[in-house]
């Protein structure tokens, strides 16, 4: 009986590990970056072409895309991708 319960368990504590598995797989919607824009913070948000924003910050050390900071760094990310979780969270298009 106490083996049972623990393969219980153990059954569903893999069902779950392989649902989140499948969930970290699935979040890979690559979107392109169309442009970008500041924010209220002064910190620079990349306009994706799922109309979605994504911040592209620089915050050395811990951050790092001197490219952000500058105009010709910027247009060499046009068309580049990322990675929207918005995309994959369903969320309502972002206004800029
Ligand atoms: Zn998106």
């Amino acid at each position: 009986m106490r083996l049972n319960r623990h393969n219980y368990f153990f059954k569903k504590h893999a069902t779950l590990n392989q649902s989140s598995f499948n969930y970290f797989k699935d979040t890979n919607m690559k979107r392109k970056i169309k442009g970008f824009h500041l924010d209220e913070e002064n910190d620079w948000v990349a306009e994706l072409e799922c109309h979605h924003g994504q911040h592209v910050r620089h915050q050395p050390p811990f951050i790092n895309r001197p490219w952000v900071i500058s105009k010709s760094g910027r247009n060499s990310k046009l068309d580049h991708e990322l990675n929207c979780l918005k995309c994959d969270l369903g969320e309502p298009k972002d206004d800029w």
